[in-house]
């Protein structure tokens, strides 16, 4: 947490909003922790904790994922909340920022139990989520079917089927086209404008992703269609490097197919550690935070990171990296594309509309482009890189509307 509220303080003290708003902004409106019992495959209880952190709602009604990962604690889910307030901000959606989390392993769950986890959790948060107060969405190991749970049961309890409490659900329950991919497609539009900004070509380009799951494997088939050559990619279990470049769409059937990315035609294994320190122009880091860190920054050499996962720069990685010269797409504005289509799903819901997905990534990559320019021109207005751009903007949007609305009680 400590790394967003530094990024937070020097946000509020480069554009002078008010050293008042740094107490402000530094504790979540609303922290929530509730027990899930569970009955397991073999008729025992288990108990899950589960979390929801409110973080401030000035711009709009909190938003933000659900994760369900073993180490998820308050902690966490309260630093990924201060960065969805700043994520919507940046790319100007009418939006707070929240996230909820379950503590738990999905890779060791049924099916079954994950549904119950799921419903049960849904049931002790109903009461602080609505589509006017706070929409979930998927995060790290949630899916559609999660959130389709979740829509569920939240209809059942306020007795009317309710498809805007939650985004990224299927298509046939009024999920957007689109939103699948959106984050990983939002990744490789940074790449791509950050790659444009260095006066490059995107021919050849030679790319590293770490993190292979939803948004680095949709991130580098985009960045593989314009044709960037992706030399390397991994998970959880170890990494693949190919110097000729990976077949990324015949990658993502193998990992479909086997669960992970080693033992690709052709490819050599790599650790995670060497894959950071290929001799690439673009890395992508969409794995879980902190993987560029002190000790791994030093032999980073991509010209470009953009950044998938939440977080994946620990603060004094992220002097070096400003030291080296890299050009960073900042968390908060490249993987900003999955809430942006979060947000077109949220009004198609209310609208009862269904737009093609065309129109869906069109309207997503205008405003991810515009927050890209807008961040570009922060940094240039108060001399700062874009990670410290990008909060700048979004801690002035954030306080400017906490200032219009004063403080009541
Ligand atoms: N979990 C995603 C994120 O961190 C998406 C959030 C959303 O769509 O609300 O941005």
């Amino acid at each position: 947490m400590t790394e967003v509220l530094k990024r937070v303080k020097e946000g509020i003290e480069v554009t002078g909003v008010g050293d008042e708003y740094y107490e402000f902004l530094r504790y979540p409106k609303v922290q929530m922790t509730v027990s899930i019992p569970v009955k397991m495959r073999d008729g025992k209880i288990r108990t899950f904790l589960g979390y929801r952190v409110q973080h401030n709602n000035a711009r709009g009604p909190y938003k933000g994922g659900i994760r369900y990962y073993p180490t998820t604690d308050l902690d966490e889910v309260t630093a990924l909340a201060m960065l969805m307030t700043y994520k919507c901000a940046v790319v100007d959606l009418p939006y707070g920022g929240a996230k909820g989390g379950v503590q738990c392993n999905p890779k060791e769950l049924t099916r079954d139990e994950l549904e119950r986890i799921t419903r049960r959790y849904t049931y002790m948060i109903a009461d602080i989520i609505g589509p006017y107060k706070d929409i979930p969405a998927p995060d790290v190991y949630t899916d559609a079917q999660v959130m389709a749970w979740l829509m569920d049961t939240y209809s059942q309890i306020v007795g009317k089927l309710t498809p805007e409490v939650v985004t990224g659900k299927p298509v046939p329950l009024g999920g957007s086209e689109g939103r699948e991919e959106a984050t990983g497609l939002g990744v490789a539009i940074g790449a791509r404008e950050a790659v444009k900004a260095l006066n490059l070509g995107m021919k050849g380009i030679r790319v590293a992703v770490e993190g292979f799951g939803n948004v680095g494997s949709y991130a580098a088939l985009y960045l593989h269609n314009w044709g960037a050559k992706v030399v390397a990619a991994s998970d959880s279990k170890g990494g693949i490097y190919n110097p000729e470049g990976l077949n990324v769409p015949a990658l993502i059937e193998h990992k479909k197919r086997t669960g992970a990315v080693l033992g690709f035609n052709g490819s050599k294994t790599i650790s995670h550690e060497e894959l950071l320190h290929l001799d690439v122009d673009v890395l992508i880091p969409s794995a879980i935070e902190g993987t560029i860190n002190a000790k791994t920054v030093g032999g980073i050499r991509a010209r470009v990171i953009s950044e998938g996962a939440n977080g994946p720069t620990t603060a004094d990685a992220d002097k070096v990296l400003r030291e080296k010269g890299i050009f960073v797409v900042p968390d908060i504005l490249a993987n900003a594309g999955g809430v942006t289509v979060s947000y077109f799903e949220w009004v198609q819901n209310l609208k009862r509309e269904k737009w093609p997905k065309e129109e869906v990534v069109s309207k997503m990559e205008t405003k991810l482009v515009k927050a890209f320019h807008d961040v570009l021109g922060t940094s240039r207005r108060y001399e700062v890189d874009t990670r410290s751009a990008a909060f700048c903007l979004s801690v002035e949007r954030v306080c400017e509307s906490v200032k219009l609305l004063g403080i009541w009680p």
